[in-house]
């Protein structure tokens, strides 16, 4: 689901780095300002497929294991409404996996200083990465660290912050935003000002807090072309601080999001690909493979047999639909076991299989090319060898922990070995991603640094 890019504008930003905070405890969020805003043209977005959005979430837990900062039926439940919020959008979500990470400090009094430690544990670099931690951290009770951006924290005592920071991950600014300027509530300024969206109302830092429920009761104005407004703010939005009231997005933030996702290489690198065959490939450990629009399991033209074996358990969730093709033979022994579902996620449910207990990313499938890093760790040197699972066009691309492209290599498309070698001394110390794109999907290897 490779999409490019419409008309834009980048307008380059130094803010403050802490939004304004909300009053209500469990209301705010500590997403800074972005760090640069992208401006669209009123272009609208008219892809028609989906816009499969792949997201791992972490579960904090304390030190010994304890006290999981929520159990998976929670989890899921929010996952679930989640998916409800962005689905009339075009904007699902593949479920990539679900790990635990057990660190008390993280887990119940967390500084959003060590996201870059936290991150570290197991990053990805195909999914936004999602951390649940049991209490709110520094008055808030989310930040997504950067809009847009792959990763966020969640509290889980304030779970509606799933779709919030999620929509500061996919590019939404806060519908009170005020850096680039004040929204007027006649609507003027609403492209270049507040939240960079016209259709929803003007909106001011503590509206919410003036409320009997969800109806705003406020009388606060602002001075706009020389005659004094009255706010009406958007008290049902999921990007404004009125929490219990969050029912939607607007039309204008659908799109933003889908501007933001073509516009943005390390969120398309988040996308499910539109369509997967798996062919000739051995199954050795647990696998799943989501939300394509399709996918086509077996004997295709020369390929052979897909084989399950040791512990592979296979899970297939297609968007649109799974296809045997005809001599197809899947064969698992013992306890393993094939579900082959079509993903429901963009129709009502969000996951119709248990939680997957531990990371299986879709890449884990694809390594069929058997690329081959070493030496790794490295100094700085590295020697890439693999060989293309099938002709066609690939590319080599060297992302850094955060998922962002450092170095593109294009490969020559024949299905013989060759050998690269990487001469990175400028590279610093740390890890870094190795990702190789072909015509049979993608496969990443980790390499670090030292
Ligand atoms: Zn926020």
């Amino acid at each position: 689901m490779k999409k490019y890019l419409l008309t834009l504008s980048v307008v380059a930003f130094l803010g403050n780095m802490q939004a304004l905070m909300a009053q209500q405890p469990h209301a705010s969020c500590g997403t800074p300002h972005p760090k640069q805003v992208l401006q669209f043209a009123a272009t609208e977005n008219l892809s028609a497929n989906p816009y499969v959005v792949q997201i791992f979430v972490h579960i904090l837990r304390n030190d010994d294991g304890s006290n999981a900062a929520m159990d998976d039926a929670t989890l899921r439940t929010n996952l679930d409404r989640m998916a409800g919020f962005y689905r009339p959008h075009n904007i699902c979500f593949t479920f990539v996996g679900r790990d635990f990470i057990d660190n008390t400090e993280w887990n119940t009094n967390y500084s959003t200083a060590d996201i870059g430690d936290l991150h570290a544990v197991n990053p990805h670099s195909d999914a936004i990465d999602i951390y649940v931690h049991a209490n709110g951290f520094e008055g808030s009770g989310g930040n997504a660290y950067d809009i847009p951006s792959s990763k966020c924290s969640v509290a889980a005592t304030a779970s509606f912050n799933f779709e919030h920071e999620v929509g500061h991950c996919l590019g939404l600014l806060h519908t009170f935003e005020t850096f680039m300027g004040a929204e007027c509530p006649d609507g003027s300024g609403c492209g270049s000002d507040g939240d960079f969206v016209c259709d929803t109302p003007a909106d001011f830092a503590g509206s919410q807090n003036m409320s009997s429920g969800c109806t705003y009761t406020g009388s606060q104005t602002i001075n706009c072309n020389g005659s004094d407004q009255a706010y009406n703010p958007p008290t049902n939005n999921i990007m404004s601080y009125w929490a219990g009231c969050y029912a939607q997005f607007s039309a204008g933030q659908g799109t933003r999001m889908r501007n933001t996702i073509d516009a943005t290489g390390f969120l398309q690198d988040r996308l499910t690909p539109d369509d997967r065959i798996i062919a000739n490939v051995t199954l050795n450990a647990e696998i799943a493979v989501g939300a394509q629009n399709s996918i086509q399991i077996g004997n295709i033209a020369s390929a052979g047999d897909v084989a399950m074996n040791g512990n592979a358990h296979g899970m297939f969730n297609a968007g649109q639909f799974v296809q045997l093709v005809p001599g197809t033979s899947i064969t698992p022994t013992g306890a393993n076991s094939v579900l082959l579902t079509i993903n429901r996620m963009c129709d009502g449910l969000f996951l119709t299989s248990e939680f997957p207990s531990a990371d299986r990313r879709h890449t884990a499938l694809e390594m069929s090319s058997g690329m081959q890093v070493s030496p790794n760790p490295f100094n700085s040197t590295v020697q890439v060898e693999l060989t293309l699972p099938a002709p066609g066009q690939a590319v080599l691309q060297l992302l850094d922990v955060s998922g962002k492209l450092i170095q593109e290599i294009p490969l020559q498309g024949n299905e013989s070995a060759q050998t690269l070698q990487l001469n990175l001394p400028q590279l610093d110390q740390g890890l870094y991603f190795l990702r190789l794109r072909h015509a049979r999907g993608s496969e990443t290897a980790r390499l670090v640094k030292m």
